[in-house]
């Protein structure tokens, strides 16, 4: 094992370790809680390496392009669900579709529209969580708590894909604990849609929390913590001297 793959196998044990102490003091099993590996910043010798670890993975990717061409590179051995976690232009949709078995930033009313569409046009059937800008900040993509609610008979008018929950990312400012509000804020929204929808809808799946507040999100229900940095800690990238 060289330096990088055994801090890698480090890191990865310590962030099972502390969703695992996260889920039990919020008095929930860490089955429910899948660790979304993020990529964006990863060296492709560190993705191979956290897959090697083996077992089935969970990666996600900010960008469509790169999500495709990383999807491409994975070996046959290996499992990996992808999941893309950030902004989706129109056109990226249908190469993103076949490849993305989570597409978690649906930020409009259009985007979902535009991939109902696509998915009955390539008989798919997307998972897909709707992202809401929680705290109102205007440099953050997503619906609005209010435009959801008052748009949700046209969410369920997207019948050829799935709608199976919420996802939000807090203030950047609000590390920790201070993040806490806004994702209770998240699961409170989705209580709220759940009751309020004039058909049964189920919206299992609340995507928050990362590596500076991933344990606030477990204790507020998260289901997918998206963790990037504090996986890839401390790695060096191969051919360029340790800093
Ligand atoms: C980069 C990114 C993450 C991971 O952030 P870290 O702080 O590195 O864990 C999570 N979610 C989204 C949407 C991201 O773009």
């Amino acid at each position: 094992m060289n330096a990088n793959s055994s801090r890698l196998a480090e890191n990865y044990r310590e962030i099972v370790e502390r969703i695992a102490a996260a889920a039990k003091r919020a008095g929930r099993t860490p089955a429910e809680i899948t660790l979304v590996a993020v990529t964006k910043y990863a060296h492709w010798s560190w993705v191979t390496g956290l897959l090697s670890l083996g077992g089935r993975f969970d990666l996600g990717e900010a960008r469509p392009q790169q999500l495709v061409e990383r999807a491409a590179l994975v070996g046959p051995g290996h499992q990996v669900c992808w999941h893309l976690i950030g902004h989706l232009q129109r056109n990226k949709a249908r190469k993103v579709l076949p490849v993305a078995g989570w597409i978690h930033s649906v930020d409009s009313l259009k985007l979902l529209a535009d991939i109902d569409r696509l998915a009955s046009e390539m008989n798919l059937r997307p998972r897909v969580l709707l992202e809401v800008n929680v705290s109102g900040e205007a440099s953050k993509d997503g619906f609005s708590a209010a435009g959801l609610e008052a748009n949700w008979e046209q969410v369920q008018n997207c019948t050829h894909l799935s709608v199976e929950g919420l996802m939000t990312m807090a203030p950047v400012e609000a590390a920790g604990d201070a993040a806490r509000p806004t994702f209770a804020a998240l699961r409170q929204l989705r209580d709220r849609l759940v009751t309020c929808s004039p058909v049964e809808v189920r919206l299992p799946q609340l995507s928050m929390g990362m590596t500076s507040d991933f344990e606030a999100a477990i204790e507020e229900g998260a289901t997918f913590v998206r963790i990037g940095s504090a996986l890839w800690d401390g790695l060096e990238v191969p051919g360029e001297p340790p800093t």
